[in-house]
């Protein structure tokens, strides 16, 4: 008997290969090697069904320096209804717990790629509907700096508390992006452009009251992110 990759994972990654044309394929994979085969993994042909293989790995490594690979597939996947669960950067967002961010404690934790599940029912299985956005996502700027430590500072400039020189911080578009696509309704979503201006800062402080922040999250500094876990979705990243 052959084994495949069902239908739906099948568009993911052709989906993943339009958008990322030059991307490193090297950690992709969807059928299990002999380690797969000899425990339960979802990489495994599921005979009952075929042959049907249920996972795909998408390696991350999109070289593509206006986007995120990753980020792009964890957001269109982490609530699809097709999706079981979905693994990255030593996280797992499982349908099982609303799909919110749980440390994972498997062996492997896909820190190379990006791990995608369907679930159990064959019938999603041949659901080939478009998976990827068309809507903006976070975007990697060059000319920016990453350090989140400084995003309290462009917060405190941007609400006049601080004088300082108008520059660019990754950690800020960071932000901008998790509000968009976690807390603001369409219509309001803000220009993911690194930059703390009055409309990030009042998206901010709304997120805050809305989440029954302590009245010390006026600005996003680490430990007010940590408490708001705004940033959990995006574990891993600022640490790259
Ligand atoms: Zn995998």
């Amino acid at each position: 008997m052959s084994f495949f990759l069902v239908p739906a994972l099948v568009t993911l990654r052709d989906e993943v290969n339009t958008r990322f044309s030059h991307r490193d394929k090297a950690s992709d994979g969807w059928i299990g090697d002999p380690s797969h085969q000899a425990r339960k993994s979802s990489h495994n042909p599921d005979w009952a069904h075929g042959g049907a293989v249920r996972a795909i790995d998408v390696d991350i490594d999109d070289k593509d320096p206006t986007a995120d690979l990753r980020l792009m597939v964890v957001e269109a996947a982490r609530h699809d209804k097709r999706v079981w669960y979905v693994i990255s950067n030593g996280v797992i967002y499982s349908r099982t717990y609303g799909f919110a961010p749980r440390k994972y404690k498997g062996s492997n934790g896909h820190f190379k790629h990006v791990h995608v599940s369907v679930v159990e029912n064959p019938a999603k299985w041949t659901d080939t509907t478009r998976w990827l956005s068309s809507e903006p996502v976070w975007k990697w700027n060059p000319e920016a700096v990453s350090d989140l430590a400084l995003v309290q500072k462009q917060f405190q400039i941007a609400a006049g508390a601080r004088k300082g020189a108008r520059k660019r911080y990754h950690g800020v578009a960071t932000i901008q992006n998790a509000l968009n696509v976690s807390f603001l309704p369409k219509g309001q979503k803000l220009a993911v452009d690194g930059w703390a201006g009055r409309a990030t800062v009042n998206a901010w402080r709304g997120f805050e009251a809305k989440k029954g922040g302590t009245g010390r999250e006026i600005t996003p500094d680490p430990v007010s992110l940590k408490h708001l876990r705004i940033l959990d979705r995006f574990r891993g990243q600022e640490a790259q």
